[in-house]
């Protein structure tokens, strides 16, 4: 039959069709370059389709080589762009079922079609129904010519998007697909190579970014012009240039998570991470796993060796690419990993999930849901292992990301009590080592129920706080935390398996079973110089809440320290930073009984408790108690002034 004598029909698009053209056409994507992935994936698909069928019906192959590959031809002169596959085809009735209506997409009758006769089915592509008509985004006039194997003529389908298609039969020489796209002229334009998708090098990005690991070669002939040379080397002007063309096939095939993890060698998880997450360094942590059941998936998951040097300052972005059976969906699909995971690179691969899904709908989508439940729950199981395995690899881990981990302890309420076995501390009892809360734990000794933490600057600094003085002298380790995400995370635990977490600088320290003798003593104490610490207080109304008799102090004479509830010293110092002045912890003074400025204040105190050198000596007591705290004196000239004054022996 040739094609003159074939009965053209014009039809109408199936009424649901029509609104998703319209959709397309005035487009739900923005991202229309997306066209190319659709139409690569369903050649992919067809490949797919005639191979299955091909193990078991080798005349399918019609006696040809099974050398499958997909061909990109864009034409200049024509406008058009081409995408070609040598797989399966489709018959008249099939192009009119499969092109016209989106109710039933030929992928999923022909999964139903496997499935009854129990062939493999895992590796067929798309459950989707809309990729096909994508192309009207990019494409003012659609045109398939398609072939089945078996059969002796082609069909030719032609759209223009507009409501109705034509087709017809038509010689077609060869089984498969033909797609002609005659493009919009926004996208043959060289003035947005971008958008140009006539564009070479534009097609050659496409498919590197979004069907790299399609299996079947992707093909495109490469036009390289060289103005000839003479015998010299010199360049020859005047001649037309040599035309050279180059079949180039521009996907690498590979997709390294969907092969067996035995198989894989750790060079090539290495070179892929680099590869696909550009970087130039191995990663710290590999994690493969493929998932089947309820949800199913394959990801590859990958911790840098470093953070990014900005990656505690920027916006948060995420790094999972989502693909589903080997196509690209989407990068940065936040919707996978809690923020303070966001350090993991890596991909998920699932066939559960929509290709032409919009961000908005992914969203919502309960297999993402879970997909991230399940990604952050081996994330912590890996880290947990390395962290029981091999100590320096998870102290290198932790010291790119603890901070992430901390933040994670504070913000994600939900994975607070699996983080707080991943926490690491700085602690007194060595500079250089870095402690679990249950490796204190196992340290803490008799009678110690609660754990006890400070904050300051660095080791030193802490080591050297008056608050540390009887702990030290106790043997009572302290846990020392320096960065500002510490004690939100402190504050959000409160506790770690029931021991309470006490700061060395709030509150009673509760030494009650260590030292059950020291509380009656600060008891006695306080009562003995009552009048006293009323006359201190008074002299500091308005800076401090209380003074009192310290439990914590062997040879500082005074020490700042924050009551029980509200907030602490330091946070209301961190918070300041954040320009939030309005949180104030409520100040308490205490003082040494035992040092010898206790007893100098006391002697002033009972000579004249309104003498000017009583005055100063409480705003000194209370200026050294915030210098130690790293604050300043709020009267910092006065404070110094009354120094001089005190080194010049004017007062003694
Ligand atoms: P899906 O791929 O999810 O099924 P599409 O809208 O992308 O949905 O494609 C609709 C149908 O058109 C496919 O299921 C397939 O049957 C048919 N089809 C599209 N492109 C081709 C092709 N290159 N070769 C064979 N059939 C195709
Ligand atoms: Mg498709």
């Amino acid at each position: 039959m040739t094609q003159e004598s074939t009965h053209k029909e014009t039809r109408e698009f199936q009424a649901a069709t029509k609104q998703l053209l319209d959709l397309m056409i005035h487009s739900i994507y923005t991202d229309r370059k997306i066209f190319l992935r659709e139409l690569i994936s369903n050649a992919s698909d067809a490949i797919d389709k005639l191979r299955f069928a091909s193990l078991t019906d080798q005349n399918l192959l019609e006696g040809q080589q099974a050398d499958f590959e997909i061909f990109l031809v864009p034409d200049e002169s024509t406008g058009t762009l081409t995408i070609s596959d040598n797989g399966m085809g489709m018959t008249y009735d099939e192009v009119v079922e499969n092109l016209g209506t989106i109710a039933k997409s030929g992928t999923k009758a022909f999964l139903e079609k496997m499935k009854e006769s129990n062939a493999a089915t895992d590796e067929l592509i798309g459950q989707f129904g809309v990729g096909f008509y994508s192309a009207f985004m990019v494409a003012k006039k659609v045109t398939v010519i398609t072939r089945a194997p078996g059969q002796t003529n082609g069909v030719r389908w032609e759209s223009n998007g507009d409501g109705t298609y034509t087709i017809e039969e038509c010689e077609k020489e060869s089984r498969g697909t033909v797609i002609i796209l005659t493009l919009h002229d926004e996208h043959c334009s060289a003035e947005h190579p971008d958008e140009n998708f006539l564009n070479r090098y534009t097609l050659e990005n496409l498919v590197k970014k979004y069907s790299d690991y399609i299996r079947y070669p992707i093909k495109m002939n490469i036009t390289h012009e060289e103005q000839p040379r003479d015998d010299e080397g010199k360049i020859i002007a005047d001649v037309p240039a040599i035309q050279t063309v180059e079949l180039r096939t521009l996907n690498s095939m590979v997709s390294l998570w969907t092969r067996n993890k035995t198989d894989i060698k750790q060079e090539e998880y290495y070179e892929f991470y680099k590869n696909m997450f550009h970087d130039w360094e191995d990663p710290l942590e590999i994690i493969h796993t493929k998932v089947e059941g309820a949800v199913e998936y394959t990801t590859v998951l990958f911790i840098p060796a470093h953070a990014p040097f900005d990656f505690y300052q920027r916006e948060s972005t995420s790094g999972i690419k989502l693909y589903s059976k080997n196509v690209f969906i989407m990068d940065n699909c936040k919707e996978l990993l809690p923020e303070y995971l966001r350090f993991v690179r890596g991909l998920v691969d699932s066939a559960d999930l929509s290709l032409n899904i919009s961000r908005e709908l992914l969203q919502q989508s309960a297999q993402l849901k879970k997909i991230g439940k399940n990604l952050e729950k081996s994330i912590i199981k890996t880290l947990d292992a390395m962290l029981a395995k091999d100590r320096p690899k998870y102290e290198k881990f932790w010291k790119e990301y603890g901070k992430a981990i901390k933040t994670g302890v504070y913000s994600d309420f939900q994975s607070r009590e699996k983080l707080q076995d991943l926490l690491l501390f700085s602690s007194s009892r060595n500079a250089d080592e870095l402690c679990t809360l249950a490796e204190y734990v196992e340290r803490m000794i008799d009678g110690q129920t609660v754990i006890y933490y400070a904050t300051g600057k660095d080791h030193a600094s802490v080591t050297r706080l008056p608050q540390m003085e009887l702990l030290t002298e106790k043997g009572i380790e302290v846990l020392y935390l320096f960065d500002r995400v510490d004690e939100f995370a402190i504050d959000a635990l409160r506790e770690y398996k029931g021991k309470k977490l006490q700061s060395i600088s709030r509150g009673d320290l509760k030494l009650d079973e260590i030292d059950p003798a020291s509380k009656k003593e600060d008891e006695d104490t306080t009562k003995e110089h009552g009048s006293l610490l009323a006359a201190i207080k008074e002299q500091l109304a308005g800076k401090i809440a209380e003074v009192r008799i310290s439990h914590r102090l062997k040879s500082s004479p005074v020490c700042l320290v924050s009551g029980d509830s509200g907030i602490s010293l330091s946070m209301e110092q961190i918070l300041a930073e954040m320009d939030q002045k309005m949180f104030k912890a409520q100040r308490i003074l205490e003082l040494n009984p035992s040092h010898e400025i206790f007893a100098a204040i006391k002697k002033l105190y009972e000579e004249d408790a309104n003498s000017e050198t009583f005055k100063d000596y409480c705003d000194l007591l209370y200026g050294q108690a915030l210098l130690m705290e790293g604050l300043t004196p709020e009267d910092p000239v006065g404070f110094a002034s009354k120094i001089s004054s005190l080194m010049a022996g004017i007062r003694k």
